[in-house]
């Protein structure tokens, strides 16, 4: 391969822009081009691309957001405007593509694999939901922001010896909650992937009180219920009343965790080098500290599970 492009798709992740400095460094380094893409799918059937120089990419590592910009573009998912795209790539002399994104731009990518465009797929999403790694970019970077609030919120909830109620994101997924809610040493964590007692979420807070406990932080995934409407279940059944603090897109922004760049480093770097190899279809990710690469067909068979030894272990060290 001579040239190659990179995209960024879905919900933009802090650590997007040190994968796309990867892939075209590492690319770089072999001797191959990159175009950047803009704004994801959208960008790849109007041809809408620039060539990434070395130079390009500087000073962008500790950047969050995206620099190629991301968007949603439900059009892409009809062969009629992928293959306009893939004809966009051709008269550019474009052989393959890195897209960095969640589990909707995979199958993006493996829709453009099986039309005979080589893909692979970069896991970039804060909730950490993409089967078959154990991170996605993005996911400490925006753990760090929940905790950091979390700790604030706290402040004011002692001060003023009450309790909060904080929604965090993750989509279906209860990763973020789950590692926020052990970090934190809140209370309660209710996550989509466990049914949750509110009989027992209520029996810890009067105990806290019990003993003395002038306040408590109870985080739920926004994948349960909202903030707001727990608020209203405790009110209503046991006359608790809550503070809701609804974090939203802060969660998305921000510098990315050197963790982060780190990973975003290796796996845009093993993208490379997948398409290079001549292999396609493929995603990667990180497994035992280790960087692997699968079929874009298995990350659609398995299922994300999120650890949920810490859920256990997060109701133990909050008794
Ligand atoms: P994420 O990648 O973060 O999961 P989305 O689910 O919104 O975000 O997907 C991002 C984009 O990927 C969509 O806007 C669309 O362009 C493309 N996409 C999603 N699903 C498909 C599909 N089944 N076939 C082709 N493209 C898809």
């Amino acid at each position: 391969m001579r040239k190659i492009a990179v995209l960024t798709s879905g919900g933009d992740a802090p650590g997007m822009n040190a994968a796309i400095r990867a892939v075209v460094r590492k690319a770089k380094y072999h001797g191959v081009e990159v175009m950047g893409i803009y704004r994801g799918f959208e960008g790849f059937i109007e041809g809408n691309m620039e060539l990434l120089e070395l130079g390009s990419v500087g000073g962008i590592i500790q950047r969050g957001g995206t620099k190629l910009f991301s968007s949603r573009c439900p059009e892409f998912k009809e062969e009629k405007y992928q293959l306009q795209g893939i004809e966009k790539m051709k008269q550019a002399s474009v052989e393959g593509l890195v897209v960095i994104g969640g589990d909707g731009s995979y199958r993006g990518a493996n829709a453009l694999t099986k039309l005979g465009f080589p893909c692979v797929g970069i896991p970039g999403t804060i909730d950490n939901d993409i089967p078959g790694t154990e991170y996605t970019i993005g996911f400490d970077t925006a753990l760090n922001t929940v905790v950091e609030s979390i700790d604030k919120i706290r402040d004011t909830a002692t001060s003023h010896e009450n309790s909060f109620i904080v929604e965090v994101m993750g989509r279906d997924a209860g990763d973020l909650a789950l590692w926020a809610g052990l970090a934190a040493g809140a209370e309660s964590v209710l996550i989509p992937e466990e049914p949750f007692n509110l009989d027992e979420i209520i029996e810890r807070i009067k105990r806290g009180e019990a003993r003395g406990k002038k306040h408590s932080i109870i985080i739920v995934a926004e994948g349960v219920m909202s903030g707001s409407e727990l608020a209203k279940i405790l009110k209503e059944k046991a006359d608790i009343h809550t503070r809701v603090s609804v974090l939203g897109h802060i969660q998305r922004g921000g510098s990315p965790s050197a963790r982060d760049r780190v990973l975003a480093g290796r796996l845009g770097a093993r993208a490379v080098e997948i398409l290079l190899n001549g292999s396609s279809g493929r995603a990667v990710g990180i497994k035992n500290h280790q960087v692997i690469d699968y079929d874009l067909d298995e990350a659609f068979k398995l299922k994300h599970k999120a650890e949920l030894s810490l859920y256990t272990l997060s109701k133990e060290l909050s008794i």
